[in-house]
């Protein structure tokens, strides 16, 4: 079975149910650029997923051979999802993929989707008819050339023909579009708007009249997609109606740095007041390939001077470890000294019920040796739990003073290095407005992922923090923190955040001339 599923414009919440549905029985998805990529995330993780662009001038794969990629898995017996963009049938040429696949006598349903030409307009404070001012709405391609002469678009007749006229792509022949438009009767007044990624966080819309557009528009450099309204209805946006762009994090990109698997709740309510959220997950924490030499070290426990947490997540390791061999902390023996390498560590240590003998003042491995060298008798044996690949100095100062270290891996971090370049890239063109931080370990393993030029590249951002404790981390790695919530909890994150846009950004003051 092929299904010709409508993806919706955009916000992966314009997705139908029944789309849902079918993606979650797909055994293969053929999607498009303008579908989606969150919505892959319904298919079944061994699902297929092909990929058959169509950028504009750049056709990725012509679309007979998408016809023929759809006849294929269709005979090899496989549920397809064919994902297009807005509505399969509405310029998506999925009647075209529908004939295809019936010449190959092969079954096929279509779901259909929110079309961009409603949806998009509707994000944007314009409803494509209202009572009293539009009573009618045209859906026309803008895509053919209209000085070819050679069109199928009656341009006189649409101008006549309907109230509302709503264009997909063509973007680019506006200008002889509305000349066209204008010619045929249509007032030069006629408000206008293009909306660019209608629905999407990174939505953007351009207005003008049949006169101006097109040189508002190359002002703005709007590229596709997007879509243009023409019509009366279009001044209803500055009644008010354009909510989506109202609200207070619109427009804003906020990087959510956080470990995959928790980034849920802070993205979505960052989202829900318009952000357009990044999330990096730093890292991903696993078992370590082999307990082995942990679990070695914890049978001679008793022979450790020192046990060396280096992170919250070391100690978490360390004791679900214990636990696994039917012990608790109680194992710890009472003659060693316990260190942790800074405040988030010791309070994770404190926590189980431990003691922390040692914090270093300074949130660096090197504090940490100071503090430990201090009055260690030479020979005595470290125990150091901690992530699988970590930085190397603690363990070999150590050695190199003298003492006897052990370093078993207590758990893995597997850094999510998907998205350190490109996050790397728009922090320096300055493309992020906010990065938050939701404790302690996410600035350590920002810091991991960017090392020494970490503070450097947040300068042009702002930075906010969960609270003190997160804050004064962030500072010690060099970080300049602009908001820490004053309730340390993620709706607390969220007003902090909110509150740094709210404030009108201050003007630098034009110098004053100096007398004479
Ligand atoms: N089947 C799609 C249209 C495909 S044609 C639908 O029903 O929406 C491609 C054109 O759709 C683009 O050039 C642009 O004009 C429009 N489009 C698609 N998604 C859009 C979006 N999110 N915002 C603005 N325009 C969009």
């Amino acid at each position: 079975m092929i299904y010709l599923v409508g993806s919706g414009p955009g916000d992966p919440g314009l997705f139908t149910v029944k789309g849902v549905e079918c993606m979650g029985r797909a055994d293969a998805v053929v999607y498009d650029r303008l579908a989606p990529e969150a919505l892959l995330s319904h298919a079944p993780a061994g699902a297929e997923r092909i990929y058959v662009g169509k950028k504009p001038k750049e056709p990725t794969m012509p679309q007979e051979e998408i016809n023929a990629t759809l006849v294929r898995l269709g005979r090899e017996g496989k549920t397809v999802v064919r994902l297009k963009g807005g509505d399969p049938y509405v310029f998506g040429r999925g009647g075209e993929e529908a004939l295809a696949l019936i010449e190959a006598g092969l079954p096929f349903e279509v779901v259909p989707g929110v079309t961009s030409g409603i949806a998009a307009p509707a994000y944007a404070g314009i409803p494509v008819t209202h009572r009293h001012v539009s009573t009618s709405v045209a859906f026309v391609t803008g895509h053919e050339d209209p000085a070819k002469g050679t069109e199928d678009v009656d341009w006189e007749g649409i101008a006549r023909g309907a109230e509302t006229l709503v264009l997909y792509m063509g973007v680019g022949r506006l200008r002889e579009i509305s000349r066209r438009l204008i010619s045929a009767g249509r007032a030069p007044e006629t408000p206008v708007a293009c909306v660019r990624w209608g629905t999407r966080p990174e939505q953007e819309t351009v207005t003008g009249t049949l006169g101006t557009i097109a040189d508002r528009i190359e002002e703005a450099k709007l590229k596709p997609p997007a879509i243009t309204v023409i019509g009366d209805v279009v001044s209803l946006r500055e009644d008010g109606l354009d909510w989506y762009e109202r609200r207070p994090l619109f427009g804003k990109r906020i990087v959510v740095t956080r470990a995959r698997a928790q980034a849920g709740e802070l993205s979505r309510e960052l989202e829900a007041l318009g952000a357009e959220v990044l999330e990096f997950p730093t890292i991903e924490i696993r078992e370590p390939e082999d307990f082995g030499p942990l679990d070695a070290a914890i049978r001679d426990l008793d022979s450790f001077g020192w046990v060396v947490f280096t992170s919250a997540n070391g100690v978490a390791a360390f004791v679900q470890r214990l636990e696994h061999h039917g012990l608790d902390t109680r194992a710890v023996p009472r003659g060693a000294k316990l260190a942790a390498i800074g405040p988030a560590t010791a309070d994770a240590l404190r926590a189980t019920g431990l003691r922390v003998d040692v914090v270093p003042e300074e949130y660096r491995a090197e504090s940490l040796l100071e503090a430990l060298l201090d009055g260690s008798p030479a020979g005595e044996k470290v125990l150091i739990p901690r992530a699988k690949v970590a930085r190397e100095v603690l363990p070999e100062k150590l050695r190199e003073a003298g003492m006897e270290v052990v370093v078993p891996p207590a758990y893995e971090t597997v850094p999510s290095e998907e998205g350190t370049d490109e996050l790397r890239e728009r922090l320096i063109s300055g493309g992020v407005d906010c990065v938050t931080f939701t404790a302690s370990s996410t600035v350590e393993s920002f810091v991991g992922a960017f090392g020494e030029e970490a503070g450097e590249l947040l300068s042009k951002t702002r930075v906010a923090c969960i609270g003190p404790i997160t804050a004064d981390t962030a500072r010690g790695r060099g970080i300049r923190v602009d908001a820490e919530a004053s309730e340390y909890t993620i709706p607390g994150l969220v007003d902090a955040v909110v509150g740094l846009f709210a404030e009108p950004r201050r003007e630098t003051a034009v110098p004053a001339k100096k007398d004479g």
